[in-house]
């Protein structure tokens, strides 16, 4: 993971004074970068017996759909509030900065199926509790959530189920 630890843009007080923004942009312009990172999530995970990948708007998608791809399982999306056009859940929670409301289709998981939420990068942890709290809601049972990038500073592994957090580069 060194090369693409290069590739991590550093971006200070973005999108608000304070925040370090770790800008994934030029890891996804290296198409080798990028296949790395969707083959280590891949590899990581492929004797969990996972069944479906949640993938957490916007950036949960870009990684979260090539890996549900490679795993040959089903891609599902939680998205932003108002984005989901048919029956739904919604869970409120606080960011790193601001506030934010998602949703999931209250269809789009099987009874008992076993998921792993993916999204770019796991800071407070706010958004991955409400994206597992989603997930159980519409039945699923989260195995593992995975992260390219983890600001462990930010105690967000703490917050999340024991032994089911994973991360490709901490800081
Ligand atoms: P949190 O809920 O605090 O764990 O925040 C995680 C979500 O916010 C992820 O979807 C990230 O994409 C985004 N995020 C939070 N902090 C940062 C940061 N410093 N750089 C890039 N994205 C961030």
């Amino acid at each position: 993971m060194k090369n693409i630890t290069e590739l991590i843009r550093n971006v200070p007080d973005f999108p608000i004074p304070g925040i370090m923004f770790k800008d994934i942009t030029p890891v996804l312009n290296d198409p080798v970068a990028f296949d790395a990172i969707i083959n280590e999530l891949a590899d990581r995970n492929k004797d969990k017996g996972i069944e479906g990948i949640v993938g957490i708007e916007s950036r949960g998608f870009i990684l979260g759909a090539p890996l549900a791809l490679k795993m040959g399982i089903p891609f599902i999306l939680i998205r932003k509030e108002g984005k989901l056009p048919y029956h739904k859940e919604k869970a409120s929670y606080d960011l790193e900065y601001g506030q934010a409301t998602i949703e999931i289709h209250k269809d789009s998981i099987k009874p008992g199926q076993k998921i792993m939420i993916v999204d770019d990068l796991l800071a407070t942890g706010g958004t991955a509790v409400a994206s597992i709290d989603l997930v159980e809601r519409v039945g699923g049972d989260v195995v593992n959530c995975s992260f390219a990038i983890e600001l462990s500073a930010l105690g967000g592994r703490a917050k999340l189920p024991d032994g089911k957090t994973d991360s490709l580069i901490k800081y």
